[in-house]
């Protein structure tokens, strides 16, 4: 098996795993990271059980925009290419910055219709039962929902080049962010990190105000829309409209 290979089987697996374990870690040793927690309550045994049988199954239900980006590659449709050095490493890291932001865009708008009254009930109210979330939150989800998160990676080939690896590591990146959004803990928010990225805690707070802090990496789809929030907003606030 060549470098390549290796890289390209194993680090969806290897970062997704060395994540779950850190976050597990962290509610094993809850005592000493209790500093970290955001909301210091745990949420009751029966959902945290719910939460993980929903995340569990969703992969399942990613196949279809997995198996369209392999179809693509296959059928060399697109902008997809296979070697790195078609186009430079360092092009390769500005796709991965690219394949987010698209996934950002796409995110956002998105996860806005999801809240609209009729497909908020149908589909993304299972996501929001959990107003604690944890680790084991991260993609419990209706499975509509879950089919359709995946998308903007398909999405990215038709708009510039991408390679085979770059799927891989796009979709490592959005399990990497959703572990980290769902997982409790605060360990990275510093007045830098929570001026441009989404941060553990600014979910966290989408999921006990909900229609505010809709954005997946970045919070600039957020900051032009108004729904940027930093503290869960008081109802009246909330009734004044300042959080859409
Ligand atoms: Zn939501
Ligand atoms: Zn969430």
């Amino acid at each position: 098996m060549s470098k390549l290979e290796f890289v390209e089987n194993f680090f969806f697996p290897l970062i997704v795993g060395v994540l779950l374990l850190f976050s597990l870690l962290t509610v094993i040793f809850r005592k000493r990271c209790a500093n970290k927690k955001i909301q210091k309550n745990y949420p009751p045994f029966k959902m945290c059980l719910r939460d993980t049988g929903l995340s569990l199954l969703a992969p399942l239900f990613f196949f279809p925009s997995a198996l369209l980006c392999y179809y693509l590659s296959k059928h060399n449709y697109g902008f997809s290419y296979h070697a790195i050095a078609q186009y430079g490493s360092g092009y390769f890291i500005v796709s991965l910055f690219l394949i987010t932001l698209v996934h950002d865009t796409y995110y956002y708008w998105m996860h806005r219709l999801l809240h609209t009254p009729w497909l908020f009930k149908k589909i993304h109210a299972v996501h929001h039962r959990s107003r604690n979330p944890t680790v084991l939150t991260f993609f419990a989800m209706h499975p509509l929902e879950s089919a359709l998160m995946a998308f903007s990676i398909p999405l990215c080939v038709v708009i510039f080049p991408v390679c085979d690896l770059a799927f891989n590591v796009a979709y490592a990146m959005y399990m990497a962010q959703a572990i980290y959004a769902h997982s409790g803990f605060e360990y990275f928010k510093t007045h830098t990190t929570s001026r441009y990225f989404t941060t553990s805690h600014s979910h966290n707070l989408h999921h006990q105000a909900v229609r505010c802090n809709y954005s997946y990496f970045y919070n600039i789809w957020d900051r032009c829309c108004g729904t940027l929030v930093s503290q869960v907003p008081s109802r009246e606030e909330a009734k004044l409209g300042r959080v859409n």
